[in-house]
């Protein structure tokens, strides 16, 4: 992520608009304030100390965080972020939402997330090692096949978890299910990279459909060409959606009668960014956002739409690629004006789900091929939009309350059935 700032523009802080979005669920499942405190609470959160020698000879110490939200249902699992911003209140709100998306699509784990606060980009990709190796250092034996499994986000990618994954190994022998999105070749899963993006598109399709709507009469913009949004607008492209509007941090490109998608994943490629793409208007990403269209998917940070802009979006549907871009009291408001929002706990859980898929192959010493992943995937995402669409319905509350409720339901059930 290219930004200075993702996921962080809020005027809620990340944990409060987390806790808001909870706390609004547990009312309509008429939640007990003891239960309510009980799965809000994070089971334990870590912060250590990872000094690093730098490539001048300078001594350098970074501050590194694991939250580990809840593991009622299963190991926990969530991201490792690399960014200069990251802090505990931002990671325990990402743990959380790690617990309701893995209960949510119904895969056996809780939730977990963590990172480091420093920037990847300033770094040599020796630094970059000898940092995350001191960090497994610090957190080898809280983090394990069946305790807790890392995975990329922002700033780290599948070097990082084969760096993870080997220096965990020295500690406790061969078990490549200690981390997820490793390379390909080596114990990864294929269709993880594309995982998020497709699974947007998925389940894209199921709302349009249940709300009456066919793709090619469906414009829709994304913010992000990144790993979320250039997969989500290739998959949206072949189903024949009309795209005109995609932005990255250069900017917003649109043209009302569609963009040409595949010389747009073709131009990145040569590029590393839009900048300069043409065959479309140049716009910012405010406009972007506030631009006529009928889908929207914000794919990029979190925050982006609050009570500034609220008023001003045009699209009757919004899928949240990314985690939390909208703000709570932003939320009531596209309730209000019947603007049905795709919860980033359901929406961008193909990730987590072919996370899954790899700890189970890596399990198994097995190696699923493409087409298996996809259709498994697609069967995951089907069965828990459809238990999201019908709770929705059910309790005539907003798809985020209703995903809420499952996953809270699901998380508190098992919780009982455990004991405390
Ligand atoms: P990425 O770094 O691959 O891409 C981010 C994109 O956003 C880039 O195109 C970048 O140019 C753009 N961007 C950065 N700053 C911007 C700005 N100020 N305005 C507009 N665009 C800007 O990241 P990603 O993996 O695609 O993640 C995007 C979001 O999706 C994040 O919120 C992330 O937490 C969430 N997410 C990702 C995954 C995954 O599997 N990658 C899974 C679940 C959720």
């Amino acid at each position: 992520m290219n930004s200075k700032n993702p996921d962080k523009k809020h005027h809620m802080n990340a944990n409060e608009t987390v806790v808001h979005y909870f706390n609004r669920a547990a009312d309509a499942l008429e939640m007990e304030q003891s239960a309510r405190r009980l799965l809000r609470t994070a089971k334990r959160e870590i912060t250590v100390e990872v000094p690093v020698e730098m490539d001048d000879g300078r001594l350098e110490t970074l501050i590194g965080y694991r939250v580990q939200h809840n593991n009622a249902r299963g190991p926990m699992k969530g991201g490792l972020r690399y960014h200069p911003e990251v802090d505990l209140d931002e990671v325990r709100a990402l743990a959380s939402l790690m617990t309701w998306k893995t209960a949510v699509v119904n895969i056996p784990y809780g939730g977990a997330k963590g990172g480091i606060a420093v920037d990847p980009r300033q770094l040599s990709r020796k630094e970059n090692e000898r940092i995350t190796r001191k960090f497994v250092d610090q957190i080898h034996d809280i983090i394990g096949p069946d305790r807790d499994i890392p995975a990329p986000d922002m700033g780290t990618n599948a070097e990082t978890m084969a760096w993870i994954r080997n220096q965990w190994e020295k500690y406790h022998g061969f078990n490549p299910a200690v981390i997820t999105g490793k390379p390909v070749e080596d114990y990864g899963a294929k269709g993880r990279e594309e995982a998020t993006g497709r699974g947007v598109g998925i389940l894209s399709f199921k709302m349009l459909k249940r709300l009456g709507r066919l793709p090619k009469d469906t414009r829709v913009v994304i913010q992000g060409f990144g790993n979320v949004g250039s997969h989500a607008a290739k998959y949206m492209c072949e189903s024949e959606f009309t795209i005109v509007g995609i932005s990255d941090i250069s900017g917003g490109y649109y043209n009302p009668d569609g963009l040409d998608i595949p010389s747009a994943l073709h131009y990145t490629i040569e590029n590393k960014s839009l900048e300069g793409f043409d065959n479309a208007e140049k716009i910012t990403n405010e406009e972007l956002l506030e631009s006529e269209c009928d889908l929207l998917i914000p794919a990029a940070l979190g925050g982006v739409i609050t009570m500034d802009n609220v008023e001003k979006i045009k699209a009757k549907y919004i899928v949240e690629g990314a985690n939390g871009p909208v703000d709570a009291d932003a939320d009531e408001r596209l309730f209000e004006r019947d603007i049905a929002v795709l919860p980033d706990i359901l929406a961008n859980a193909g990730g987590v789900t072919v996370s899954y898929f790899e700890w189970v192959q890596n399990r198994q010493y097995y190696s699923w091929n493409l087409n298996r992943v996809r259709q498994e995937l697609d069967a995951v995402l089907s069965t828990a939009f459809e238990d999201v669409w019908q709770t929705g319905k059910d309790h005539e509350v907003s798809l985020r309350t209703a995903a809420f409720m499952i996953a809270i339901k699901r998380v508190q059930r098992a919780t009982e059935l455990g004991g405390f």
